[in-house]
């Protein structure tokens, strides 16, 4: 899966290395997603991933005065998070090359999404979880018909378990960054904003957490710049949980320091990024940026996506929309902004209940009620 001389010198606790990019070459023979993705469309499930919809929400744009704001809502994915974009397309390879059983480390949401897809295609699915993962996703997976096995500690931890799993059991690892068509499926959310918009975007907003997401929205703008189809990347805002912001300080830095991470978005709580290299690459060679939203402005932000405009994400998704929030100032309102909202709400009712009020006594009758 890794490019061989270059993980030679992995160190651990640092991020991988020699992690593969799928290499473009040729036209497409449609605008479909399908059609830039480098395993060909009879190996697809049957399961409807990406077509995502595009909302242009009118009470957020009037509220903040930015008339080309939009939210792409990767909740809508089958398995509720835009992890399946990436599920599809290793399902898919693992069909065109007859492999039986997908194994994966997930901090939820890839595992629930390689069982769904996974049982949309017929193939074997074992998932190792961290035993702090939300029920929710857990109980997702089981429901696909996964084998799930719960890491004691945490995910890198499920991590290591899995790639040992799958090199003395066989079996191919979906690992994220590790596997490369994790990177190369996710691109095709920047084909579809571009088919749905007409145009391009000036901003992209997404949360981060190991920067496999991030990545693909590079790969998938960077093949549409090499077939001329726009003229210029967007500018990517990575937007980090502050207590889980190892790429943010190594956009300062230059070094991953492993610091344990701590935030009520469980999807990007990243000790160590695993695709860090390459995310920074990517930043760094088109003017990326790296900011930090706390947990108060990433709860605050999922509500008012809720209560404005209907629209009920998890936290990880959520802190795409409170890094917008944030920088709205530094933007030029006339310009066009994406925000990629990952993953739905319902994966983590935990969360989002810190920041509601519960009725605590129920009535007999309207005379209780103020
Ligand atoms: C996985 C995930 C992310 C972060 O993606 P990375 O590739 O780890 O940076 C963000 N939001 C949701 C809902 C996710 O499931």
């Amino acid at each position: 899966m890794l490019c061989p001389d270059c993980s030679a010198t992995q160190k651990s606790g640092q991020p991988l290395n020699g992690v593969l990019e799928v290499e473009w070459k040729g036209t497409p023979e449609s605008e479909n997603p399908l059609d830039f993705l480098p395993v060909e469309r009879q190996y697809f499930p049957a399961i409807p991933v990406g077509n995502t919809p595009l909302w242009h929400p009118e009470n957020l744009l009037s509220k903040y005065g930015f008339p080309e704001l939009y939210l792409k809502d990767d909740g809508a994915n089958p398995t509720g998070s835009l992890k399946d974009r990436a599920s599809f397309l290793v399902a898919a390879f693992a069909r065109k090359y007859a492999i039986r059983e997908v194994v994966v480390a997930s901090t939820g949401n890839a595992g629930s999404s390689m069982a769904g897809v996974g049982a949309a295609a017929g193939l074997k699915i074992k998932l190792f979880l961290p035993r702090t993962a939300p029920p929710a996703k857990m109980i997702q997976a089981l429901q696909y018909g996964a084998d799930v096995v719960l890491a004691e500690k945490n995910y890198d931890q499920a991590f290591a378990l899995s790639l040992e799993y799958s090199n003395t059991h066989g079996g191919m690892n979906r690992n994220t960054a590790y596997n490369p068509m994790t990177v190369e499926g996710k691109k095709t959310v920047s084909i579809e904003i571009l088919n749905q918009l007409k145009k391009a975007p000036d901003h992209v907003f997404v949360g981060v957490g190991d920067g496999v997401i991030l990545s693909g929205i590079y790969k998938g703008f960077r093949d549409l710049l090499q077939l001329g189809r726009i003229v210029k990347i967007p500018t990517v805002h990575a937007v980090q949980a502050s207590g889980s912001a190892a790429i943010y300080r190594a956009m300062e830095s230059g070094v991953f320091d492993g610091k344990p991470a701590k935030t009520v978005a469980d999807s990007i709580s990243v000790d160590v990024p695993s695709n860090g290299h390459l995310a920074l690459k990517n930043l760094k060679d088109f003017d990326g940026r790296c900011i930090t939203v706390t947990d108060e402005e990433i709860l605050s932000a999922q509500k008012e996506l809720s209560s404005d405009c209907g629209l009920f994400s998890e936290p990880a998704a959520a802190a795409a929309y409170a890094g917008f929030l944030n920088q709205k100032r530094s933007l030029d309102s006339g310009e066009t902004c994406v925000v990629l909202l990952t993953g739905n709400g319902l994966k983590d009712i935990g969360s989002a209940a810190k920041n509601i009020i519960i009725p605590e006594k129920a009535v007999n009758s309207l005379d209780e009620i103020s």
